[in-house]
């Protein structure tokens, strides 16, 4: 029996896979079981941030896998804390403290938790509790009942109603809609500072400081998931400080690139006084509020770690935007009338398609259609959106490997007619 059928039988049909079976990968590329090799630039949707099987990594992993996998979170472990300090002086540089989880959505659950928290510290003027976190459309935040339901896209909610209750979304980077934005019982505003799932949206640098204002002016928590985003991708430790380096957020949720490939995520809350003994924000998940048996443990932290040095020590996040400059620059000297723009920071950039030059099958999206065609040209690119394929190379990818990439996109992008499909 091979791959493909072996998941066909045993394992749920969740995702639309492409048809390959991958076994093994190196810096930037990637073989499958038939010993063919692909450049790829999906990196597990932004997790790789240092390519597959980087030593550094590995080396981290082997030596703590012989020496203590796991415990509970009941017992202190070196590795968590020198994660937690090591995210909390050279990435984020703002004092708070952090909750280590194994995924995205968790990691929001955990921020939507908090802001749940807060509600209650704070009310409403009849005294019941504030809850409601307004998101925004296009939005993506995860798959689990309340990240899924923080989600502003009807898509990934369809059939699983009732939603978790206490959300609502606006139209992204429309500050006149934030206006009326806020209900007595609203408490938070949770944001992608740039939109990876939604099709690679930014928001705007006005967006994000009306935002802070408004949680300002209403005592409302401001919370930036960084999931996708974080971490370097966007030229900056943090991708909200490309945009608005002056806003100050209270919680921040990450995973995907912190760690490397390993399963880790996690949410930081500002160390920022909530009332007048002093009793700090982060403070709200205190004993017995929150908890995950493997969050943060020995193994994932020790990679995680490791994962965050290099990004720091080599400066990667630096990279990202010098690549970014060199993207933006080839792809426009193309004058493909295909290509409507590019759009994104650093490396978390979407190249946007005109459908009306692209063929497609029944159900089939163009992007869709492009990126099973670049598989095909030995290039592995992930759609956001129906008209955007995404490129989320490594941080630490080098020119010639960017160049390689680019000229096979233009190969397959040169194809489509530059003629309207009749
Ligand atoms: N938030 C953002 C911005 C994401 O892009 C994703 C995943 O794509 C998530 C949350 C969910 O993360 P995970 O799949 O690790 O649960």
């Amino acid at each position: 029996m091979n791959t493909s059928e072996l998941f066909n039988d045993h394992v749920m049909a969740t995702y639309g896979r492409f048809p390959l079976t991958l076994v093994e990968g190196q810096g930037v590329r990637v073989r499958d079981d038939a010993g063919r090799e692909y450049l790829d630039f999906c990196m597990g949707i932004a997790v790789c941030s240092l390519g597959h099987c980087h030593p550094r990594i590995v080396n981290a992993i082997r030596e703590q896998a012989g020496k203590l996998m796991h415990v509970s979170n009941l017992y202190f472990t070196d590795n968590q804390g020198l994660l937690a300090e090591e995210i909390n002086i050279y990435h984020v540089g703002l004092e708070g403290k952090i909750f280590f989880s194994n995924s995205g959505a968790e990691a929001n659950d955990g921020l939507i938790k908090s802001a749940r928290r807060y509600g209650h510290l704070r009310p409403q003027a009849n005294g019941k509790p504030r809850f409601e976190v307004v998101t925004f459309k296009q939005s993506f935040h995860g798959r689990t009942l309340g990240s899924m339901s923080a989600t502003g896209q009807a898509k990934i909610q369809q059939g699983f109603d009732p939603l978790l209750p206490g959300f609502r979304y606006l139209p992204y980077n429309d500050i006149a809609a934030l206006e009326d934005a806020v209900k007595d019982e609203t408490v938070a505003f949770l944001l992608e500072p740039i939109q990876g799932e939604g099709g690679i949206n930014v928001a705007t640098k006005e967006f994000l400081e009306a935002l802070a204002a408004l949680c300002k002016k209403y005592d409302l928590l401001l919370m930036f998931d960084e999931v996708q985003a974080g971490f370097g991708r966007c030229g900056d430790p943090m991708a909200w400080r490309v945009i608005a380096p002056d806003v100050v957020p209270d919680g921040i949720s990450w995973a995907k690139g912190m760690g490397g490939g390993v399963p880790i995520g996690c949410f930081w809350l500002s160390d920022r006084s909530v009332d007048e003994k002093g009793a700090k924000l982060s403070s709200l998940m205190g004993p017995g509020s929150h908890g995950s048996t493997y969050g943060g443990n020995p193994l994932v932290c020790a990679a995680s770690l490791e994962t965050l040095k290099e990004i720091r020590e080599k400066k990667l996040s630096e990279n990202a935007t010098h690549q970014e400059a060199r993207i933006r620059k080839e792809i426009a000297s193309w004058k493909l009338p295909v290509v409507t723009e590019v759009r994104g920071l650093g490396l978390l950039l979407g190249i946007g398609l005109n459908p009306d030059l692209i063929p497609v099958s029944e159900g089939e999206t163009c992007a869709l259609k492009v990126v099973k065609t670049l598989m095909v040209k030995g290039l592995l690119l992930v759609p956001a959106g129906p008209e955007t394929i995404r490129l989320l190379p490594p941080l630490n990818v080098t020119d010639a490997e960017v160049d390689e990439a680019l000229a096979i996109i233009k190969g397959v992008l040169s194809e489509f007619s530059t003629e309207p499909i009749s």
